[in-house]
């Protein structure tokens, strides 16, 4: 007997937590995070406490209390019992927030099967970010393709396109048939030949049942998006008329954007300029061949921005260890201000007060490339347009999203031709019973049987 029970992903964006079970194997597919996790129960300085483990996050119901799925110490003050674990496996599909955050509640000895740029993309995070620890786990990496047997199941990742490498569907063979699962994926991007070839093999399984992602799966779609070409066309026609500074500001782990930048930058003789972050990433993210990206140590192209830290001398000591391997790559705020006609630089809200000191010149320009607000009145969205203004910076909004249309979507579905519909990480389920007469509504921690 095969049954699917969704935790988390079901009538929201993100936050998927899928159980698979066949018989007595008992696999996750993705343990994330949502992106309003507990924002109904904490608001700023009140926040859970760390110290109670799973405790003030059991309280609301924001994570499910299963038995033999958590570390120990997260049960401590807890009233769930720790029990050895009642789970084989954990996949992960891509290494969003909203896809992996949660593991670093699991027990230590679950396996975690993730794929090879997931993790390093994980280790990354928990290097430079500070409040990521995903744990020890016995980590299993596979490439597309590869065969996972884990107790009664066959789990076949396959690579698609998205707005973060190494993000996979995954086709799961089970004792009933087989199940797809799409992740979260594109059809406009660089690699959409990766999610092509997704397809193919999907619709070749004849599976039983598609968990969907449906993200875009809206009645009318108020935001503009753009291909990865489109914005790549539109960014260089803004940097190669502009004797100006171009900033932008983009997803942090987001690659194919970072490409984009950099080849804008390159083709009009600019230099792009990182964070020691991005710089970091990138050394890591050379080690996977695949991912063809240029080595930040290396390139004449690219520079690292430090920050003034303590000292303000830009003295070693005022870094973290991983900061410090690029500081012959260093420019400072005076450098930029020199220079800006010959640079392209990184820059995010969050690190708007750099302006102060970089102090661009009237009429430089702000590509901004990632999501349009959700709403106007966003208060983020009104905090950098002000700094904008301050500094008589011009707004450009250039985006290409990591996620199908509702109309790939749809697609999609009509050519793979589940016996079943399963939709996960989308606020609008009803939009695919519109269209499928199989589609079906699930309901969150219920049982689903195959
Ligand atoms: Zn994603």
């Amino acid at each position: 007997m095969v049954s699917l029970t969704f935790y988390g992903g079901v009538n929201e964006i993100g936050g998927n937590k899928i159980l698979l079970e066949d018989g007595g194997t008992r696999v996750f597919i993705d343990f994330g995070q949502p992106f309003n996790f507990g924002s109904g129960f904490f608001t700023g300085y009140l926040a859970a406490r760390g110290i109670n483990g799973l405790g003030d996050y059991f309280e609301f119901g924001l994570v499910p209390r299963l038995k033999g799925l958590y570390a120990a110490e997260q049960l401590t003050f807890t009233d769930v019992s720790y029990a050895k674990p009642k789970f084989d496996a954990v996949f992960l599909s891509h290494a969003h927030f909203d896809h992996v955050n949660h593991i670093q509640f699991l027990d230590p000895q679950i396996p975690v099967y993730l794929g090879v740029g997931t993790k390093l993309f994980i280790e990354v995070m928990e290097k430079t970010s500070g409040f990521c620890n995903y744990r020890e786990h016995p980590y299993q990496m596979f490439r597309t393709g590869d065969k996972l047997k884990v107790g009664s199941i066959l789990v076949e990742p396959i690579h698609v396109d998205h707005s973060i490498p190494a993000a996979y569907g995954f086709l799961i063979h089970t004792s009933e048939g087989t199940i797809v699962y799409t992740g979260d994926l594109r059809a406009h991007g660089p690699r959409k030949d990766m999610t092509g070839e997704f397809a193919e093999k999907a619709c070749a399984s004849e599976p039983v049942a598609l968990i969907c992602e449906g993200t875009r799966m809206v009645e009318k779609e108020k935001r503009k998006n753009y291909s990865e070409d489109q914005v790549k066309k539109l960014s260089g026609a803004v940097v190669s008329t502009t004797d100006r500074i171009v900033f932008v500001a983009r997803y942090s782990r987001d690659m194919d954007r970072f490409r984009t930048f950099y080849n804008v930058a390159k083709k009009s003789g600019r230099q792009i300029v990182v964070s020691p972050k991005t710089a970091y990433l990138l050394s890591r993210l050379v080690e996977d061949r695949r991912l063809d990206l240029p080595d930040p140590s290396k390139d004449e192209h690219i520079l690292v921005y430090y920050k003034r830290k303590r000292s303000g001398e830009f003295d070693e000591r005022d870094y973290y260890i991983w900061e410090r391997e690029f500081m012959d790559k260093m420019v400072v705020h005076e450098s930029v201000r020199k220079n800006q006609r010959k640079l392209v630089m990184d820059l995010n809200l969050y690190q708007f007060a750099e302006l102060v000191d970089i102090n661009p010149d009237s009429g430089s320009h702000f590509i901004h490339s990632m999501s349009e607000p959700f709403s106007e009145e966003d208060i983020e969205d009104q905090v950098m347009h002000n700094w904008l203004d301050h500094f008589g910076m011009c707004f450009h909004q250039f985006h290409a999203s990591g996620h199908m249309n509702r109309q790939q979507i749809t697609d999609l579905i009509g050519y793979i031709k589940p016996k079943r519909i399963f939709p996960v990480h989308t606020e609008n389920q009803h939009l695919f019973k519109k269209k499928f007469d199989t589609a079906q509504t699930t309901e969150r921690e219920k049982e689903y049987k195959l």
